[in-house]
């Protein structure tokens, strides 16, 4: 019986340029972001003009985490406590999380079988909130046209959660570049990896002007490269509160080679996505998430539904799968487990239950392609949650 001996936590190395350039950034001492010398204007300012060039945003600013540019985007769109904020039944804790951190709370949206928001549910919840916090959840991107056509009707603000989203995008448009401002993740599961890190992206002066007050830029927002101009900065540097989130040299450094590559990272992903999709194909009792064909996404991670599976054979399915070697994530169990959790597990926002999300995501297994398979082993991994979603699918359908 074939095994997989793979670690689905192994990420590749970081380029060597960038631990030469890391390397330097230590060697100089000079690790905050605003700790340049002459004429040098430090690895956070290229990084976010490099990042601002890569989306075609005007303006871009690097934090600490993806959570951060979340909860910055939200503070700088003028969000109060106890305010409601739409936003994704199928997301992960740090989307609702970053609500919660500005005292607001989220209004859930359902999630389709196609694992994006349900826009008719949006629609019926449009009237509820002034933003909308959208989630390109394991980088599924929904209907983009239409969203911003009820956000629009409706004036809610959007901004985007694209921490699985950096490289893909919906007709052509970079993912993030629909809203008011997109956030991206540089946390080391995502698409380019500094272990912890994030991105704000705008076109509005105003918003990244708050943004970047809000970072906590000690007033020295003149040193950076992508952002407005020192009038936007005028009277809101009275009114904006310093919440320090910064990213540093460190980071930035190994960021930006990564950064550098990131469209022949993306062909690589999407091979293995490609190779694991096809090796499941028509297999009775599983289905593949389809893709529309606007969607040019990263395939960083897969997702199949069991859809009306009892409980207790998915979990037969996910023991058969990991003896030999395939990790999968369950999105329906029910209980929290390491990052997967649900909408229903977030119980400091109350939620209010949602049968449609809870019937799909009882079906929701994931399972993560970091670029140390080859494709080869995409391959065997198919071939085995073939066999094993086979074997419990048969022997159920034989029992009933
Ligand atoms: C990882 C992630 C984030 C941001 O995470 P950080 O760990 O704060 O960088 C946001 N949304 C989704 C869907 C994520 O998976």
């Amino acid at each position: 019986m074939e095994k997989f001996v793979g670690s689905f936590t192994q990420q590749e190395s970081i380029p060597d340029a960038g631990i030469e350039a890391a390397v330097a950034v230590m060697r100089s001492g000079r690790l905050h972001r605003y700790n340049t010398a002459a004429g040098d204007p430090g690895e956070v300012a290229l990084l976010e003009q490099e990042f601002a060039a890569t989306v075609g945003a005007k303006y871009c600013l690097a934090v600490a985490s993806g959570g951060y540019a979340m909860g910055a985007a939200l503070r700088a769109v003028g969000v109060e406590p106890g305010d409601h904020v739409l936003s994704n039944a199928f997301t992960l804790a740090p989307v609702p999380g970053a609500i919660a951190s500005v005292g607001a709370v989220p209004i859930f949206v359902d999630v389709t079988s196609d694992l994006t928001i349900d826009l008719d549910d949006l629609q019926t919840k449009a009237g509820q909130a002034k933003v909308l916090l959208l989630s390109h959840m394991r980088g599924h991107i929904c209907d983009m046209d239409r969203l911003m056509a009820i956000c629009d009707a409706a004036g809610i603000t959007v901004i985007e959660d694209c921490a699985h989203t950096m490289g893909a995008a919906w007709r052509d448009t970079p993912s993030g570049r629909h809203g008011v401002i997109g956030c991206y993740s540089t946390q080391t599961y995502k698409h380019i990896n500094s272990g912890e890190g994030g991105f704000l992206v705008s076109d509005d002066d105003a918003l990244m002007a708050r943004a970047i007050l809000l970072s906590g830029s000690y007033m020295l927002y003149d040193r950076h490269l992508a952002a407005p101009p020192a009038e936007a900065f005028a009277d809101l540097r009275y009114e904006t509160p310093n919440v320090s989130g910064r990213m540093d040299h460190l980071r930035a450094a190994i960021l930006r080679p990564q950064l550098a590559r990131l469209t022949s990272q993306v062909e690589k992903w999407n091979v293995r996505y490609r190779t694991v999709q096809a090796g499941l194909k028509n297999t009775p009792g599983l289905t593949v998430i389809h893709r529309p064909p606007e969607e040019t996404y990263v395939g960083s991670s897969i997702q199949v539904l069991l859809q009306d599976w009892e409980d207790a054979d998915i979990r037969i399915v996910l023991q058969r799968c990991a003896a030999r070697g395939v990790e999968l994530k369950w999105f329906g169990a029910p209980e929290p487990a390491a990052f997967t959790s649900k909408y229903d597990q977030w119980r400091y926002a109350e939620p209010t239950p949602l049968p449609q999300s809870d019937a799909v995501l009882h079906g929701v297994i994931d399972m993560r392609i970091p670029l140390t398979f080859s494709v080869e082993d995409c391959a065997l991994i198919a071939r085995i949650i073939r066999a094993e979603v086979s074997i419990v699918w048969q022997g159920r359908a034989a029992a009933e």
